[in-house]
């Protein structure tokens, strides 16, 4: 195992000398839980000189849910947001998500602001420093091309796979941005910028695998919150290699509603395939009429267009879009049974 490096860990307890440390130290890193960040430093991904460690900022700790508003904390910890009997009952859909992630105890550490801004993964880049460097490394460190597309101009696809976001993006879910410029909301949708286009270039709002997160320079992710609708009937499912304890190969949120025969209202978020979370468009043009073999059609037809697996994991690509669409299909069809 690779040893760790130096740093230094700071501790901020109130929200303002947090934001005055990041000014000051543009060069840190986050810490939530560090179930990411610690095992990329360890393999030598990222080398920052000081950690911001967020959990003992009281503002950040937060749970308020009820049956009209739902608002997390970025320190909240994943295991409480799982547990919390409101969010179990208004919001299961995040609930069955937070259950999913990871094993038991990174769900202990884990941090719901961590796992938002989860890094994003790829077999040529969760490696450790020999492997990497055995390959020359790729273009999301230090290296020239990408592995996974070496005619990818630049791109890298490396896949957003936080079991959070897809479910808070089916509740049209919006994020409090804090940094030494201020606070700013935005909706959830706003914050990945991961399209991995290699006819646009990278700015605020279009970035890929490697510039995969909207955060302004010093911003840092305060809180989430979201609105519940009545009648929305909501779940989480994921497919992973080990059930205990992994990532998703594919992991699906979807939130609906239904009057009487006819599907009149329809979400769905994938994670695990594309360099970020995606909220499939066009599900709307599907809605008031009956759940039929049309419908299924159109979504698998969707899940084709907008889902972009590459071969950043261990499963083939196409794998992951195939378990995607039969996810979707799966939890469309018992939501709108229940
Ligand atoms: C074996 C294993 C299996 C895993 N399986 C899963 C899984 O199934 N699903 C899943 O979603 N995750 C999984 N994870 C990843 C991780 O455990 C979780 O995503 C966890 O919730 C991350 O939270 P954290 O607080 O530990 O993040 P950290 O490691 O502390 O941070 C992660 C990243 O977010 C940044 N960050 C932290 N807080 C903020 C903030 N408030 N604002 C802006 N940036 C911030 C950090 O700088 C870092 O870049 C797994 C990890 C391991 C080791
Ligand atoms: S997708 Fe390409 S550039 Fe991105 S991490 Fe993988 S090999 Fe590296």
């Amino acid at each position: 195992m690779d040893a760790l490096p130096e740093f230094e860990v700071v501790q901020p307890s109130t929200l303002d000398e947090a934001i005055a440390l990041r000014g000051r130290h543009p060069e840190s890193s986050l810490l939530g839980g560090g179930t990411d960040l610690i095992v990329n430093i360890r393999r030598g991904i990222v080398a920052p000189s000081m950690l911001i460690e967020l959990n003992r900022v009281s503002e950040l700790r937060v749970i308020k849910a009820d049956a009209r508003t739902l608002e997390v904390g970025s320190s909240v910890k994943v295991a409480d947001l799982a547990a919390h009997p409101d969010v179990e009952q208004h919001y299961p859909v995040v609930a069955q998500a937070a259950k999913l992630i990871a094993g038991p105890t990174h769900r202990n550490m884990g941090t719901v602001g961590g796992n938002i801004c989860l890094d994003t993964r790829c077999i040529y880049y969760n490696q450790s420093e020999w492997w990497r460097g055995a390959n020359h490394h790729c273009l999301k460190t230090t290296g020239e091309i990408c592995h996974v597309a070496p005619k990818s101009r630049g791109v890298c696809f490396a896949t957003y796979s936080g079991d959070l976001a897809p479910a808070l993006l089916t509740l049209a879910a919006e994020i409090d941005l804090i940094g030494p410029l201020g606070k700013r909301t935005i909706p959830l949708s706003g914050l990945y910028i991961g399209y991995a286009r290699q006819d646009q270039p990278i700015t605020e709002s279009t970035g890929d695998g490697k510039y995969y997160l909207s955060l302004r320079p010093g911003e840092f992710v305060a809180a989430v919150r979201a609105r519940n609708t009545s009648g929305l009937r909501s779940a989480y499912e994921k497919v992973r290699i080990r059930r205990s304890i992994e990532y998703p190969v594919a992991g699906v949120a979807v939130a609906l509603r239904r009057d009487g025969d006819k599907l009149i209202d329809l979400r769905v978020a994938i994670t695990g395939t594309n360099p970020r979370p995606v909220l499939l468009d066009g599900t709307a043009e599907i809605c008031d009429r009956p759940l039929d073999d049309r419908t299924f059609q159109r979504l698998d037809d969707l899940v084709r267009d907008q889902v972009m697996a590459m071969k950043t994991t261990f499963t083939p690509g196409h794998y992951r879009r195939r378990v995607a669409s039969v996810l979707v299909r799966r939890v469309v069809e018992r939501l709108f049974a229940a």
